[in-house]
């Protein structure tokens, strides 16, 4: 069975960064449904325009579609696990993959919240760039990449993500978020499977707070 490790938390709390961290430390694929959502965007389809239209004013796109992109991943992947950044962020969502556990092979080994004021989010966003090919994210402040403007792991151009330039798409995702996680954590708390961290710390405490956590088979 192919575990499935959860990563809960506002936009910018560094979800992204730890994924990739956790993946190369296990052997994870690290499956981020905004990115799989832009490729979708990028082939300019039908389902492309109704996407972008959503993400540009920070709006969710339907839990059914999200879910479906993330089966299909989830089926075609030859790793022993996935990182989950960025789903689920309704508490269906949540509720729908725990539906499906059995039909994909998974289990779900650890669900972690890392927390993040309001106030540091809009910060972090500000110095935010991801590169257009492959989806790494950078900051500028925290965590440049080598050579400015270049993505280490692909060598594509970095770009500042559309729904980050606006003001509004990036309250609508706070919003969205704060509306939305108190019944996701609760239903992971039934299940005892998740774990918080501060997201003020520094990236690395945070990756051996995540790996200490994983790595314990107790539960949380
Ligand atoms: P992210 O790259 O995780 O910040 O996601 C970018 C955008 O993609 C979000 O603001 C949503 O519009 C959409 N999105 C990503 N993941 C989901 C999801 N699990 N459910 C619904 N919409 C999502």
């Amino acid at each position: 069975m192919k575990e499935v490790v959860i990563l809960l938390g506002i936009q910018g709390s560094g979800k992204g960064t730890q994924a990739k961290f956790i993946c190369e430390k296990f052997g994870y694929k690290q499956i981020s449904t905004g990115n799989l959502l832009r490729q979708e965007e990028a082939l300019g389809s039908e389902l492309g325009k109704e996407i972008a239209a959503l993400i540009d004013k920070g709006n969710l796109v339907s839990d059914e579609l999200v879910l479906e992109i993330l089966k299909k991943e989830i089926k075609n992947g030859k790793e022993n696990g996935f990182v989950l950044d960025g789903f689920p962020r309704t508490l269906k969502q949540a509720e729908m993959l725990d539906e499906c556990v059995n039909e994909l092979g998974i289990k779900i080994k650890k669900v972690v919240l890392i927390e993040l004021d309001e106030n540091s989010v809009l910060d972090r966003i500000r110095n935010r760039v991801s590169c257009s090919k492959c989806g790494a994210v950078y900051n500028l402040k925290s965590c440049k990449p080598k050579k400015d403007g270049v993505c280490d792991v692909c060598g594509a151009k970095l770009d500042i993500r559309v729904d980050d330039k606006k003001i509004e798409s990036i309250q609508e995702r706070i919003g969205i978020f704060k509306k939305n996680i108190d019944g996701i954590v609760s239903f992971y708390m039934k299940k005892s499977l998740i774990f918080f961290v501060d997201g003020l710390k520094d990236v690395s405490i945070i990756s051996q707070e995540i790996i200490k956590a994983l790595n314990s088979n107790n539960k949380l």
